[in-house]
């Protein structure tokens, strides 16, 4: 079975404001269309490790892999473009700019990428878009919608560049019932018709209790 994702022996240290463990001896992967979701008390190191899965946090011991390729290494050109071309983040906070357009906004990690035409990335950002139900917001400023709407386009952002995996570190924690329920169908929907991979820290039992598996996170250790 193709691995997207593999963590080989990661250990953390922070150093201030006293020497820190964070994570210890951190052991799993991620297969390919797999939904998988961590779980853990707060402080128990999830989003410490979601950072160094996701490429953004290079200072750790032990070895990352994505799509069976070695990413270990210090920050570098090369790195910022596979984390941009292979991963879709979506953060508690939507992160957008509120003074551009909606559509600008899911452009942007395209745009950055730099390996299609102005015209190619605005049609793919109008699929993503419809795909997300949010189509006709495409021209509105990102500051004039709703909540939920702003979590669909930080969604949309973070699939513009067709991710091999798709993170999320409490991506439905800022968000009402509704809301939440709808970002967990989306997420559903592209694993089933899509064959994403995904990896959701989430507090949401029942959002967890659906995925495929949970990973349980307790003192910086992995404990089932
Ligand atoms: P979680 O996301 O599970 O709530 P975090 O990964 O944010 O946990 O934090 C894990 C532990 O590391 C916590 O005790 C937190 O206080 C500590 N921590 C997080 N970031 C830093 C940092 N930059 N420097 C020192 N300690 C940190
Ligand atoms: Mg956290």
């Amino acid at each position: 079975m193709t691995l997207v994702l593999e963590a080989q022996h990661i250990n953390k240290h922070f150093q201030k404001p006293v020497p820190f463990h964070v994570l210890k001896d951190i052991c799993f992967d991620v297969k390919k269309g797999e939904f998988a979701s961590i779980m853990g008390k707060s402080g128990s190191g999830k989003s410490t490790l979601l950072y160094i899965l996701s490429t953004m946090d290079t200072d750790y011991d032990g070895k990352l892999f994505l799509n069976e390729h070695l990413v270990t290494g210090k920050p570098s050109k090369e790195l910022s473009r596979i984390r941009n071309k292979h991963i879709g983040f979506v953060f508690q906070f939507h992160y957008l700019l509120s003074e551009f357009s909606v559509i600008e906004n899911v452009m942007l990690p395209a745009k950055k990428l730099g390996e299609k035409s102005h015209a190619e990335i605005e049609h793919e950002a109008i699929k993503k878009l419809e795909m997300l139900h949010i189509g006709h917001l495409a021209k509105k400023r990102a500051n004039r919608i709703s909540g939920g709407e702003k979590q669909r386009v930080a969604i949309a952002r973070a699939l513009i560049n067709d991710p091999s995996i798709l993170m999320g570190d409490e991506p439905t924690g800022n968000l009402d019932s509704y809301n939440s329920e709808n970002v967990f169908q989306i997420f559903k929907q592209l694993k089933e018709e899509k064959g994403l991979s995904l990896l959701v820290v989430t507090h949401d039992m029942d959002f967890a209790k659906r995925t495929d598996r949970i990973i349980e996170m307790e003192d910086g250790s992995i404990i089932s």
